[in-house]
Protein backbone atom coordinates (compact mmCIF):
# COMPACT_ATOMS: atom_id res chain seq x y z
CA UNK A 1 0.00 0.00 0.00
CA UNK A 2 1.04 3.69 -0.51
CA UNK A 3 2.65 5.95 2.79
CA UNK A 4 -0.28 7.78 3.54
CA UNK A 5 -0.86 9.15 7.07
CA UNK A 6 -1.04 7.06 9.92
CA UNK A 7 0.58 3.99 8.17
CA UNK A 8 3.81 1.80 9.53
CA UNK A 9 6.47 2.30 7.59
CA UNK A 10 9.39 0.29 6.95
CA UNK A 11 12.59 1.47 4.49
CA UNK A 12 16.10 0.52 3.77
CA UNK A 13 18.25 3.85 3.31
CA UNK A 14 21.32 4.69 2.33
CA UNK A 15 22.15 8.28 4.00
CA UNK A 16 24.75 10.44 2.14
CA UNK A 17 25.88 14.24 2.25
CA UNK A 18 26.47 16.80 -0.43
CA UNK A 19 30.27 14.74 -1.25
CA UNK A 20 28.88 11.75 -1.82
CA UNK A 21 30.26 10.73 1.99
CA UNK A 22 28.24 7.57 3.85
CA UNK A 23 26.76 9.18 7.13
CA UNK A 24 24.90 6.04 8.01
CA UNK A 25 23.25 2.99 6.49
CA UNK A 26 20.16 0.80 7.07
CA UNK A 27 21.45 -2.08 5.63
CA UNK A 28 23.37 -4.08 8.69
CA UNK A 29 20.65 -2.91 11.82
CA UNK A 30 17.93 -3.68 9.22
CA UNK A 31 14.88 -1.26 7.86
CA UNK A 32 14.11 1.88 9.69
CA UNK A 33 10.38 1.71 10.89
CA UNK A 34 8.62 4.53 11.71
CA UNK A 35 5.01 6.23 11.99
CA UNK A 36 3.97 8.73 9.09
CA UNK A 37 2.65 11.81 10.13
CA UNK A 38 3.94 12.09 13.05
CA UNK A 39 7.12 13.62 13.14
CA UNK A 40 9.48 10.58 13.30
CA UNK A 41 11.31 11.57 11.24
CA UNK A 42 13.36 14.53 9.78
CA UNK A 43 10.56 16.46 7.51
CA UNK A 44 12.11 16.75 4.60
CA UNK A 45 12.42 12.97 3.90
CA UNK A 46 8.92 12.44 5.87
CA UNK A 47 7.33 14.46 3.54
CA UNK A 48 9.21 13.02 0.35
CA UNK A 49 8.46 9.37 1.22
CA UNK A 50 4.37 10.18 1.29
CA UNK A 51 2.27 8.95 -1.56
CA UNK A 52 5.66 5.87 -1.93
CA UNK A 53 4.49 2.58 -2.65
CA UNK A 54 5.61 -1.08 -0.87
CA UNK A 55 9.03 -1.98 -3.18
CA UNK A 56 9.58 1.71 -4.36
CA UNK A 57 12.82 2.82 -4.80
CA UNK A 58 13.90 6.73 -4.75
CA UNK A 59 16.71 8.92 -4.41
CA UNK A 60 15.19 11.98 -2.21
CA UNK A 61 17.31 14.92 -1.54
CA UNK A 62 16.99 16.70 1.82
CA UNK A 63 17.96 20.41 2.02
CA UNK A 64 19.57 21.00 5.50
CA UNK A 65 16.43 23.23 5.83
CA UNK A 66 13.95 20.62 6.12
CA UNK A 67 16.54 17.82 7.58
CA UNK A 68 18.65 19.19 10.72
CA UNK A 69 18.74 22.84 10.24
CA UNK A 70 21.24 25.49 9.15
CA UNK A 71 24.18 25.92 10.94
CA UNK A 72 23.61 28.90 13.63
CA UNK A 73 26.80 30.73 14.83
CA UNK A 74 25.08 31.94 17.56
CA UNK A 75 25.08 28.17 19.13
CA UNK A 76 28.73 28.60 19.09
CA UNK A 77 30.09 29.51 22.47
CA UNK A 78 33.41 29.64 24.36
CA UNK A 79 32.65 29.05 27.90
CA UNK A 80 35.56 29.39 30.80
CA UNK A 81 37.93 26.09 31.07
CA UNK A 82 36.85 26.15 34.94
CA UNK A 83 32.78 25.56 34.06
CA UNK A 84 34.45 22.05 33.70
CA UNK A 85 35.62 19.66 35.64
CA UNK A 86 39.33 19.88 36.16
CA UNK A 87 40.29 16.37 36.31
CA UNK A 88 37.56 16.04 32.79
CA UNK A 89 39.86 15.45 30.02
CA UNK A 90 38.62 17.86 27.09
CA UNK A 91 38.80 16.31 23.38
CA UNK A 92 38.15 18.53 20.47
CA UNK A 93 35.20 16.45 18.25
CA UNK A 94 33.62 14.66 21.73
CA UNK A 95 30.73 15.36 23.01
CA UNK A 96 29.64 16.79 26.33
CA UNK A 97 25.93 17.60 27.80
CA UNK A 98 25.07 21.27 29.09
CA UNK A 99 24.65 20.56 33.22
CA UNK A 100 21.97 24.30 33.12
CA UNK A 101 18.12 23.89 33.83
CA UNK A 102 15.86 22.73 31.16
CA UNK A 103 16.26 20.06 28.80
CA UNK A 104 19.71 18.61 28.29
CA UNK A 105 21.84 19.96 25.09
CA UNK A 106 24.36 18.63 23.68
CA UNK A 107 27.38 20.12 22.80
CA UNK A 108 30.57 19.69 20.63
CA UNK A 109 33.93 20.54 21.75
CA UNK A 110 35.27 22.77 19.22
CA UNK A 111 38.52 23.69 20.50
CA UNK A 112 40.52 23.60 24.03
CA UNK A 113 42.18 26.65 24.45
CA UNK A 114 44.39 27.47 27.62
CA UNK A 115 41.63 28.80 29.43
CA UNK A 116 38.36 28.65 28.06
CA UNK A 117 36.69 25.80 25.79
CA UNK A 118 34.92 26.39 22.45
CA UNK A 119 31.66 24.48 22.29
CA UNK A 120 29.00 24.17 19.38
CA UNK A 121 25.50 23.35 20.08
CA UNK A 122 24.72 22.83 16.33
CA UNK A 123 23.21 19.20 15.93
CA UNK A 124 26.49 17.59 13.97
CA UNK A 125 24.44 17.29 11.09
CA UNK A 126 23.22 20.97 10.59
CA UNK A 127 23.89 22.85 7.83
CA UNK A 128 24.26 19.45 5.86
CA UNK A 129 22.32 18.96 2.78
CA UNK A 130 21.30 14.81 2.64
CA UNK A 131 20.48 12.54 0.29
CA UNK A 132 19.01 9.55 1.19
CA UNK A 133 18.64 6.35 -1.43
CA UNK A 134 15.68 4.19 -0.21
CA UNK A 135 13.76 1.33 -0.50
CA UNK A 136 10.44 1.18 1.31
CA UNK A 137 9.71 -2.22 2.80
CA UNK A 138 6.80 -2.64 4.26
CA UNK A 139 3.58 0.12 4.70
CA UNK A 140 1.16 -1.39 6.79
CA UNK A 141 -2.32 0.85 9.04
CA UNK A 142 -0.73 1.64 12.44
CA UNK A 143 -3.19 -0.08 14.68
CA UNK A 144 -4.82 2.03 16.97
CA UNK A 145 -2.98 1.13 20.13
CA UNK A 146 0.59 2.59 18.27
CA UNK A 147 -1.78 5.66 17.35
CA UNK A 148 -2.59 6.63 20.94
CA UNK A 149 1.42 5.56 21.78
CA UNK A 150 2.48 7.75 18.78
CA UNK A 151 4.88 4.86 17.46
CA UNK A 152 5.37 1.55 16.08
CA UNK A 153 4.82 -1.75 18.12
CA UNK A 154 7.47 -4.27 15.81
CA UNK A 155 8.77 -7.50 17.69
CA UNK A 156 8.09 -7.48 21.52
CA UNK A 157 8.43 -3.90 22.36
CA UNK A 158 4.85 -3.30 24.45
CA UNK A 159 5.59 0.15 26.21
ZN1 LIG B 1 4.10 1.90 22.69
Amino acid sequence: MKIVKDTAVSFHYTLTDQHGEVIDASAERGPLTYLHGHDQIIPGLERQLEGLDTGARANLAVPAAEAYGERREEMVMEVPRDKFPADEELVPGTQVMSQGGGAPVVFTIREVRPDTVLLDGNHPMAGKDLNFAIEVVDVRPASAEELAHGHVHDGDHDH
